[in-house]
């Protein structure tokens, strides 16, 4: 699929308002609108429900080369595309059109963490009330990207009676609110910031039968938020990368007359950056290729793809930080803000740290939970 002509528009915008949605820390709005206009939001669903068909290795294109520019605009479509396909796997039957407006015009995100299980998003807290026949959502959620921006809240909880169940939520309904402040290290304009959804939901707002939430968690949004935070990685990194070879090329010692890239210390860890990363990204297609068509060993590239690109992310922006020097520290290289974006990356559930876990076990013949 030829993407460039939708994207191209969305990367100009994400270029030049970048920088200062990590300044202020504001929410990336005029790349979120451009990537509205360009009909990105449907990237991942089917024709039929108004997308564009693309599969994994087209949200790894485009999330790559955003994030290359805009990592808090880029974590910000993940949650859009992570969302819409999960609600795309069961589409809960009282919004029928839910799907064409997400695929043209509105914004979802993921409500899942909280405070009480932390980073194991699989596990809420929280339980709904089950009173006279009606269910009321009842969830302090802790971090939730888009947090008063999204449209479209997909919020986890347990049922009930048994099991977790997920709901659609839509922004401007009584008992949906904005609980607290988002300043974050990186991802500075993500907007990721604490909700409180109190609000009567009725069975047709469900994404799936009713207690089925875990494996929608594991099957419908790991893949995809995986897959797609992996791509991030990949485009913060590729930035880093590209800054610190333009800077160690084109800065010298007056003395010496030499570039820092003359340096051989500086060019083997630049190599080894680089070697790093294609070395990922290889693995991270290959991984797209698996998810684009299922084998047996689809769920384990699922577990390992984030864990490796976050790490590698974490190294690629460090040694960036290193051979750029002091200069590093200044907002012209940019180098830091990739550096700071990349740790957010790593963080976010399923945490690098814990698909390690889950990848060790899968190898070991042992259950994941
Ligand atoms: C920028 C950003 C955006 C976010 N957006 C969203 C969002 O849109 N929706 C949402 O639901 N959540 C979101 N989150 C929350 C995120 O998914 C995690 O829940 C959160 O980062 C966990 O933080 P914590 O302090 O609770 O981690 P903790 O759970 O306290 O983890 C601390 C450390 O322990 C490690 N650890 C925990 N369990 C294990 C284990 N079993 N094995 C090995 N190591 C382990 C972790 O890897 C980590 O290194 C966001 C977070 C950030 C930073």
């Amino acid at each position: 699929m030829d993407l460039s002509a939708r994207l191209d528009p969305v990367l100009d915008v994400a270029r030049a308002t970048a920088t200062q949605v990590d300044t202020e820390g504001s929410f990336p709005a005029q790349t979120v609108d451009a990537l509205r206009h360009s009909g990105l939001f449907g990237l991942t669903l089917p024709p039929e429900s108004g997308g564009l068909g693309g599969g994994p290795q087209d949200l790894v294109q485009v999330l790559g080369r955003l994030a290359a520019l805009c990592g808090s605009a880029a974590m910000v479509y993940l949650m859009h595309l992570t969302a819409t396909m999960a609600i795309a796997s069961a589409p809960p039957a009282s919004h029928p059109g839910l799907l064409k407006r997400l695929a043209t015009d509105t914004l979802a995100t993921l409500a899942f963490s909280e405070k009480g299980s932390r980073s194991h998003f699989w596990a809420p807290i929280s339980r709904s009330r089950r009173e006279n026949g009606k269910v009321t959502l009842d969830s302090a959620k802790s971090w939730v990207t888009s947090a008063g921006h999204a449209e479209v809240y997909v919020v986890s909880t347990l049922a009930p009676d048994e099991g977790i169940d997920v709901y659609v939520v839509f922004a401007g309904a009584s008992g949906v609110e904005v609980s607290g402040p988002w300043r974050g290290l990186g991802l500075r304009g993500n907007a990721s910031a604490p909700m409180r959804f109190q609000l009567p939901v009725a069975d047709g707002d469900r994404i799936g039968e009713p207690g089925s939430g875990f494996a929608l968690k594991l099957q419908a949004v790991m893949p995809w938020f995986n897959l797609g935070n992996a791509a991030v990685s990949l485009g913060l990194a590729q930035a880093a990368l590209d800054a610190s070879v333009t800077h160690t090329s084109g800065s010298s010692f007056q003395h010496t007359g030499e570039a820092l890239a003359d340096l051989p210390t500086i060019r083997a860890q630049l190599a080894r950056a680089a070697l790093d990363l294609e070395t990922t990204r290889a693995y991270v297609e290959k991984a797209a290729r698996s998810l684009a068509q299922p084998d047996e060993s689809t769920m384990l590239h699922v577990l390992g793809v984030k864990a490796v690109a976050n790490d590698m992310a974490l190294r690629v922006t460090d040694v960036g930080m290193r051979v750029c020097g002091g200069a590093a520290f200044s907002e012209h290289l940019q180098v830091e803000r990739f550096f700071r974006d990349a740790r957010a990356g790593h963080v976010m559930a399923p945490t690098a740290d814990v698909l390690y876990d889950f990848y060790g076990k899968a190898i070991t013949g042992r259950e994941l939970l």
